[in-house]
């Protein structure tokens, strides 16, 4: 077994969203094991499921925040989990296998893979790629955000849509941060809620109330991101 070897030692450097959910999807044990022992001290939160079927489960249920996906599975490939999970979500996948060849890269990538890293590799190089792909969740607080014809400006609290200008409140401005930090995925109301009002803190009521008033402010602008209802689940902005 050559997997990952111990956690590079450094402190979590993430800032506020430190705790990113990774998802891994891999069959052999020993690399799952090792897998967590070098995420969870730069503050992931690691999941793993040991089969495709039960990993697209796992990643319904859990909408992760990236997903390491393994090819070569006991029940369906890797490739077909790609497939089904590219149907529903543009989460960063970064593929974990043993396979090197060229080809299989390819095909990879073509199914909209975000990375690939053969095996074995090194546990700095896997956490520097995760990293990579999944910088737009963990950029610092006042970072300018953008979807579409919109900005999200921290420093002023302040939405940009086209030429419109709007001030929100605290809250929305919250959720809108969040929603435009994962555009294109869906974001769960349990999500939200933790984001937003903190974890215990938030009510399914005032979560309605802010949607639809943000929403209100994108349709007057033409061109404006939507905010999609992923019914009994959560919203998706698509910009
Ligand atoms: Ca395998």
């Amino acid at each position: 077994f050559q997997g990952p070897g111990p956690p590079s030692g450094s402190s979590c450097p993430l800032g506020r969203r430190s705790l990113l959910t990774v998802l891994i999807v891999e069959d052999e044990m020993s690399y799952v094991e090792a897998l967590k022992v070098t995420l969870e001290p730069e503050g992931f939160v690691v999941e793993s499921a040991p089969d495709g079927r039960s990993g697209l489960d796992a990643f319904s249920r859990n909408m992760p925040d990236v997903l390491l996906l393994d090819l070569m599975l006991p029940d369906i490939s890797g490739f077909d989990v790609l497939r089904q999970i590219r149907t529903k979500s543009d989460v960063p996948v970064v593929v974990v296998s043993a396979k090197s060849a060229e080809a299989d890269i390819v095909t990879a990538l073509e199914l909209g893979a975000d990375d690939y890293l053969t095996k074995p590799y090194s546990s700095r190089e896997l956490v520097a790629r995760i990293r990579a792909n999944t910088r737009r969740l963990t950029e610092p607080e006042d970072a300018v955000l953008t979807a579409g014809n919109t900005v999200l400006d921290p420093s002023r609290y302040e939405m940009r849509i086209a030429d419109s200008h709007f001030s929100l409140a605290r809250k929305e401005f919250e959720l809108a941060r969040v929603l435009m930090e994962r555009q294109g995925r869906i974001v769960t109301r349990e999500t939200l809620l933790d984001h937003v009002w903190g974890i215990g803190w938030g009510d399914s009521k005032s979560l309605d109330q802010h949607i639809r008033r943000l929403r209100r402010r994108f349709e007057q602008v033409e061109g404006a991101p939507t905010i999609a209802t992923v019914r009994g689940v959560g919203y998706r902005l698509e910009p």
